[in-house]
């Protein structure tokens, strides 16, 4: 929040009981808004949140210390607060929800929220990529893509930003809706509809619903981005949302990119070289290219060149000696990322294709059916080899759905690193993938510390 902001005004907005505010309080201005004590600046004004592990209003006192002008909390705090304002609610993160609905409708720009059941942060980061071409973006960081991240995110709107892109992440009904009430986007883009979360949400339906409340609930001046490949997504969104509709795809869509060659991408005459390699993330780019095409944003500064950096465990490539190399997609799994990224690693040329894959995590009683696909997919794309670190029997599928590809099956990060240094030979390309409780990435570590 680069502005400061009068702490009367809050007390409006959030509709506080305010306890010891000065007759001067007009004047009493913060210059952000900090949840956690760590990383307040003196100016700040301290909002305690009750968390599963730590409740904020036991670090009141330590935001004071440190120089918060004010707090919000929901419990009268004065004995140990030592005068400074309070203002106090019934709920402090609906407080927090307000003011960053209320901060974010004080800028008239184009605010992109983005969701999707894979793709989110990829495209997120695309977009950013491509609008930064045109301008200033404030984009979601790390994981602040929930109910408290997307607050956030929203709080650090400044008047030096020409656009915001926002990542809304779910796990259940409802919070898409929430999300999108508090962003206001004036763009909705949703990426497709899968099964991630499914044994969270029950069917592939009710997930399509939830990803969609970012349609429904967005004002009906926005403009709706849509995957048109993705037809339970197109037939969902056909239900709750009647508004300016942009689709794109590679099967066809208002935006048709065809891939001509595994990094180009032709749309409408022109050719995009991809940022990011493989099918799945030709289908971002084109998702960015329809954002930029709304925008105004010329087209030909994103042709060539664009540098994407996305957060670790996507997309990445190692390339060791010996011309090995690693395709780095250990940050999480579900079906439809699987699929595409045992596409990825078959399309990457090379010797042989090793895949590395571990559990896919909340697919409730689907799940041993989908690790079957995965691993009947590993086989038709004829992969040379399946190496499965096993925690628990639905890894196991993995292994059956892959016959007549044999699967070399492990129960140790350990041992599974020593056997691929054995398998593996010069010209190898070799993909890991897994949700990420799993912990894939120590492998990828161990064996390009040890190979
Ligand atoms: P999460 O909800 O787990 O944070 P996300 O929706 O933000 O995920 P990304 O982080 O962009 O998704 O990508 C996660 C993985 O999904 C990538 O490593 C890649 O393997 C795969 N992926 C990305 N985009 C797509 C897509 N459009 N279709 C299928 N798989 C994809």
């Amino acid at each position: 929040m680069p502005s400061p902001l009068s702490v009367t005004q809050l007390v409006d907005v959030i509709a506080a009981i305010p306890i010891n505010l000065p007759d001067e309080a007009a004047c009493l201005h913060c210059t952000g808004i900090t949840t956690d004590t760590r990383n307040l600046q003196p100016g700040h004004l301290f909002l305690a949140l009750r968390g599963e592990n730590f409740d904020g209003h036991d670090f009141a006192r330590v935001a004071i210390e440190k120089g918060a002008i004010a707090v919000i909390t929901e419990r009268r705090q004065e004995a140990q607060l030592n005068g400074v304002p309070q203002l106090q609610v019934e709920n402090t993160l609906q407080a927090y929800q307000q003011i960053a609905r209320w901060w974010r409708d004080q800028f008239n720009i184009p605010v992109i929220g983005v969701t999707g059941s894979v793709g989110k942060t990829t495209t997120k980061e695309l977009i950013a990529a491509v609008l930064s071409t045109q301008g200033n973006v404030l984009k979601t960081q790390a994981n602040y893509n929930n109910e408290i991240g997307v607050p956030k995110t929203l709080l650090e709107l400044g008047s030096e930003h020409d656009y915001a892109v926002i990542e809304m992440a779910m796990r259940g009904s409802g919070q898409i809706a929430e999300l999108t009430q508090i962003a206001h986007p004036t763009i909705g883009l949703i990426t497709n509809v899968g099964t991630a979360h499914i044994g969270l949400l029950g069917s592939e339906e009710a997930i399509a619903k939830a990803k969609c409340e970012l349609l429904a609930e967005m004002p009906d001046t926005s403009v709706a981005i849509l995957n048109h490949d993705n037809q339970r997504l197109m037939n969902t969104a056909a239900t709750v949302w009647q508004g300016q509709t942009l689709t794109y795809g590679l099967e066809g869509g208002d935006l048709h990119g065809r891939l001509l060659d595994s990094e180009t991408l032709e749309l409408e005459g022109m050719q995009f070289a991809l940022p990011l390699p493989g099918r799945h993330n030709a289908s971002n780019y084109l998702a960015a290219l329809a954002v930029a095409k709304l925008l105004k944003v010329d087209w030909a500064h994103l042709t060539q060149g664009l540098k994407v950096e996305l957060p670790s465990g996507r997309s990445r490539r190692y390339e060791l000696p010996n011309d090995i190399v690693i395709l780095d997609e250990t940050y999480n799994a579900g079906l439809e990322s699987m699929l595409a990224a045992l596409h990825l690693l078959a399309q990457t040329p090379g010797k042989r294709h090793i895949a590395v894959l571990g559990t896919m995590k909340e697919l409730g009683e689907r799940s041993p059916e989908f690790h079957q696909q995965v691993g009947k997919t590993a086989q038709e794309l004829n992969l040379d080899a399946l190496v499965v670190l096993v925690d628990d029997s639905e890894a196991q599928a993995i292994a059956t759905g892959a016959v007549p590809l044999l699967a070399e099956c492990f129960s140790s990060h350990n041992a599974a690193v020593q056997r691929l240094l054995e398998l593996v030979q010069p010209g190898d390309r070799l993909l890991f993938k897994a949700s990420r409780s799993v912990g894939l990435d120590r492998i990828v570590n161990q064996f390009r510390a040890e190979y």
